[in-house]
């Protein structure tokens, strides 16, 4: 594992740099996008981040990634379901696959919470719909939020088939426990959603649920890298996509 980190960090390191919370990063990085794309390179890598995560090693109550995740993020807890913002959370199966056919699924399986989070979904129904622009698909696939152009229509909730978003029914400041100047912290009014650690990727480190999780449950890589750990863990492993009959199509892949 260590090896494959040490490669993701070297193929990364090829395409990405930069540093700074989202916003920078994001010009940034657009920036870097295009002029790259404006030179003819043959050789350019394409890039579509993506994840699987291996149900199988995930160990019930542990919450490490969950809590890496909203920590580095500031994701706010407000101590009320019906006002929790999440990024990464477990969920029944039967939530999280609906539409799959559970009839004489193993009864472990059933009762295991599943992992879930934003799919980064190639074809992300969340995207045209919003009317500012405040969501949108960067070119390596993940499906970013910019909070300073978010009106809070909830627009992008409606459409996310996944659950995938939380809004902030109120300040979420005095609802965080420590505060990170990592990344930036988020206005009563504003959605929020995982964002594949993109503040990290231009750094060169893997998301942070990936990095913490002490049983390798979740790996991270290019699906268009043919030689990448992901590639390898798809071809080897039957995996299933949340909702596929919807064609979203999620970049986020279980192994059950
Ligand atoms: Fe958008 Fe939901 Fe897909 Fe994430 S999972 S890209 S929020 S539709």
């Amino acid at each position: 594992m260590i090896e494959n980190r040490r490669k993701f960090l070297k193929k990364s390191a090829g395409f990405i740099a930069g540093s700074g919370i989202v916003s920078s990063f994001i010009s940034s990085y657009s920036n870097k996008k295009a002029s790259a794309e404006s030179e003819d390179h043959p050789k350019k890598k394409r890039i579509r981040w993506g994840m699987v995560i291996d149900m199988r090693k995930c160990i019930d109550g542990c919450v490490k990634c969950i809590d890496a995740c909203h920590e580095k993020h500031n994701v706010p807890d407000f101590g009320n379901p019906k006002e929790e913002i999440k990024w990464i959370w477990k969920n029944e199966y039967k939530k999280v696959f609906p539409s799959k056919n559970q009839q004489f699924l193993e009864e472990g399986t059933k009762q295991k919470p599943f992992l879930s989070l934003c799919g980064h979904c190639a074809n992300p129904p969340c995207v045209p719909v919003c009317p500012t622009g405040a969501t949108f698909q960067m070119p390596d696939g993940i499906v970013e939020m910019d909070f300073h152009r978010c009106i809070g229509c909830r627009f992008c909730m409606a459409a996310c088939p996944y659950g995938s978003r939380s809004f902030n029914w109120r300040d979420p400041r005095p609802a965080l426990k420590s505060i990170t100047s990592q990344y930036p912290t988020r206005e009563k009014g504003v959605v929020e959603k995982c964002n594949f650690c993109s503040e990290r990727l231009v750094k060169g480190l893997q998301p942070a649920c990936v990095e913490t999780c002490p049983e390798e449950v979740l790996t991270f890589g290019n699906l268009y890298d043919k030689d990448s750990e992901i590639r390898n863990i798809l071809k080897k492993n039957p995996t299933i996509q949340r909702k596929p009959e919807l064609g979203a199509n999620p970049s986020v892949f279980y192994i059950t």
